[in-house]
């Protein structure tokens, strides 16, 4: 059992990670930016530090006497909040880059990066059947403007540092992730949470149209959370020393995960659709040939059962939260 920190563990993976490596027998150390009052969950047992981790000395404190990272922490959310903040997202590089030199300086054993879909060359996601990204796609580098160069970047900082300082690093490639306990509202959530509370909204307050992100034939395939955590603790635990795709291979457009989740809600509304919207890559999927190998790893939760995890939790938030002011349920604004 190991002293660990996981960064970013006020948000919606992070939060998941340290009840994990809890549960599991881990002494676990979580930092966030955020306050307190705004991590979405909060493990007894677990010491707790409130810090920003742009700044240097802050990510000294923050991994002093750990012997593995988990680095979560990044400011950043769904297409609606990347393509319109770019150089917020690409501030993250100071988490990642005073991160490895703390834990270069203190001897930390084992460093894992949580990379993202969004380093994936665009001119190869110009095709909704898309046939799966591999892992060799992210080159030539045309990565997504803003956070998808901020992770490309990051990921060869954890190359470089294995290399010139021989600090263990490993990245994985998130591949859209969720479930509950993650943003929902407030402009960082992604396309399952958003969809979710756009159809519950239709439900609680009698709304008939749904507004969709572009002409609906865009497609993605999205991880349950479940999945993801195990993932990151085999790929932390693997041998594998190249960035690796964690995501699941079952492709839908999102007029299909809106047909799902009117499914679920058994409440259909009318279909606006906003070409004018932010609505990233044509089509993007997760080749698995490499994990697969490597690790034997599958996600192993449908989407259509993910998402019915996600709208029941979504659904009891928005009805617990109903009457409360604006700043009460938007968690993620600091
Ligand atoms: P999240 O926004 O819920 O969590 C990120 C957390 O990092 C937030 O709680 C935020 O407060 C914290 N943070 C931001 N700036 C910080 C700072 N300066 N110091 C300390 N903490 C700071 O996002 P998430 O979905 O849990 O994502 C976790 C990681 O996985 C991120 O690095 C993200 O880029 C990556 N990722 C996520 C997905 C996905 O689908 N959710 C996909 C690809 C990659």
């Amino acid at each position: 059992m190991k002293k660990v920190v996981v960064t970013g563990a006020g948000g919606f993976i992070g939060g998941h990670l340290v009840q994990k490596l809890k549960e599991t027998g881990h002494q676990v150390r979580a930092v966030d930016i955020k306050p307190m009052t705004r991590w979405y969950q909060i493990i007894p047992g677990v010491e707790n530090q409130v810090l920003d981790l742009r700044i240097r000395e802050n990510c000294m404190q923050a991994l002093e006497g750990i012997e593995d990272v988990f680095n979560l922490a990044a400011d950043m959310g769904g297409m609606g909040f990347i393509e319109t903040h770019k150089a917020d997202c690409m501030l993250s590089v100071l988490i990642n880059t005073h991160l490895l030199m703390a834990a270069r300086d203190l001897g930390v054993q084992r460093y894992f990066y949580s990379s993202s879909a969004c380093v994936y060359n665009g001119e190869k996601q110009t095709d909704p059947d898309n046939p799966g990204l591999k892992e060799s796609d992210a080159y030539p580098a045309l990565a997504e403007d803003g956070y998808g160069w901020e992770k490309l970047f990051s990921e060869r900082m954890c190359r470089h540092f294995t290399e010139d300082f021989g600090l263990i690093t490993r990245v994985a490639r998130f591949h859209n992730v969720y479930g509950p306990f993650g943003t929902y509202d407030g402009g960082r959530e992604k396309a399952p949470a958003a969809i979710c509370r756009k159809v519950i909204e239709g439900e609680l307050y009698g709304k008939k149209e749904i507004i969709i992100w572009g002409d609906g034939h865009q497609t993605r395939s999205f991880m349950y959370i479940d999945d993801c955590i195990r993932g990151i603790l085999d790929i932390m635990a693997s041998d594998i020393e190249e960035p690796i795709n964690l995501g699941s291979a079952e492709m839908v457009s999102i007029n299909q995960l809106v047909d799902y989740v009117e499914g679920i809600a058994d409440h259909r509304l009318e279909r606006k659709y906003d070409l004018d919207a932010p609505r990233g890559v044509r089509g993007r999927n997760s080749d698995n040939t490499l994990i697969r190998q490597y690790l034997g790893w599958e996600p192993s939760i449908p989407l259509k059962e993910g998402l019915k995890k996600t709208y029941d939790w979504i659904k009891e938030q928005m009805i617990g939260n109903k009457g409360k002011d604006s700043d009460d349920v938007v968690f993620n604004k600091y």
